[in-house]
């Protein structure tokens, strides 16, 4: 069977102006020589930036919310609905991401719920877990994974509107990744999980990525992993080098 297609998200959080937001797009997304038919682009700029973010890129680079609400559009002041997502004509939104369930208080049970609504109108979904550092240091890790990967599965309807993103939360943000072997192990893991709880088709078609400070520098060996199927990457997305871990799948 032919590999998966790659798949390179931005995560810029709640970075950016908008002169921050016209370079990224101008000088690094649209001038790279990216191979589209090897990878899958998305870039997540912070709500405030979507429809601006939309109008400067080109077409085969999606553009995508970081979280959507729990409700539909309505009386819910200052939430942001997937009805509005869809409106603006995107397809895609994070969801579950660490700093969603730590800072924010999201529970498996939200996120899942989350998913559920933003794939019933029709959006894919980058859906993020991961592990703790405690949690990592208790030999826990594959437990955790599948204890989340259970409670997405609740919502999901469509699988092949799905990717998923492991990214263990020690390595968000702080300079140290999950080293090849340890991202291999718990990506391998998360596809056995798919073939016995989903199916064997839907365990090789998922794109399973990696995110927790994924760089320039370590791009190229992660990527090197069998089930590494691209990466979600944060700070290293609001760099110029960001063009270097597009390019590394080509
Ligand atoms: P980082 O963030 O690349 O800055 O570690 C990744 C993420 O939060 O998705």
């Amino acid at each position: 069977m032919a590999r998966r297609q790659f798949f390179v998200g931005g995560n810029w959080k709640s970075n950016g102006t908008q002169a921050s937001v016209r370079e990224l797009c101008e000088q690094v997304l649209n001038s790279t020589s990216i191979d589209f038919s090897r990878v899958q682009v998305v870039v997540a700029p912070a709500f405030i930036f979507l429809q601006f973010a939309r109008s400067l890129l080109r077409p085969n680079i999606a553009v995508s919310a970081q979280n959507c609400s729990l409700t539909g559009s309505g009386p819910f002041t200052g939430e942001v609905a997937v009805e509005h997502i869809v409106d603006l004509g995107l397809n895609w939104t994070i969801l579950g991401h660490s700093e969603r369930r730590n800072l924010y208080g999201e529970t498996d049970d939200i996120v899942s719920k989350k998913v559920n609504r933003a794939l019933a109108h029709g959006l894919s979904v980058i859906a993020c877990f991961g592990e703790n550092l405690q949690e990592r240091k208790s030999g826990i890790t594959l437990d955790v994974v599948a204890r989340q990967l259970d409670s997405l599965k609740k919502g999901i309807i469509d699988w092949n509107k799905v990717v998923l993103a492991y990214e263990p939360v020690w390595a968000i943000g702080t300079g140290i990744n999950a080293t090849p072997e340890q991202a291999q192990e718990v990506h391998a893991m998360i596809r056995n999980w798919l073939s016995t709880n989903v199916s064997a088709e839907v365990a090789e078609r998922t794109r399973v990525i990696y995110g927790g400070s994924v760089t320039d520098q370590n791009a190229a060996q992660l990527i090197s992993k069998n089930d590494v199927d691209g990466f979600l990457v944060g700070g290293a997305s609001l760099k110029p080098a960001f063009r270097v871990i597009l390019e590394v799948t080509n």
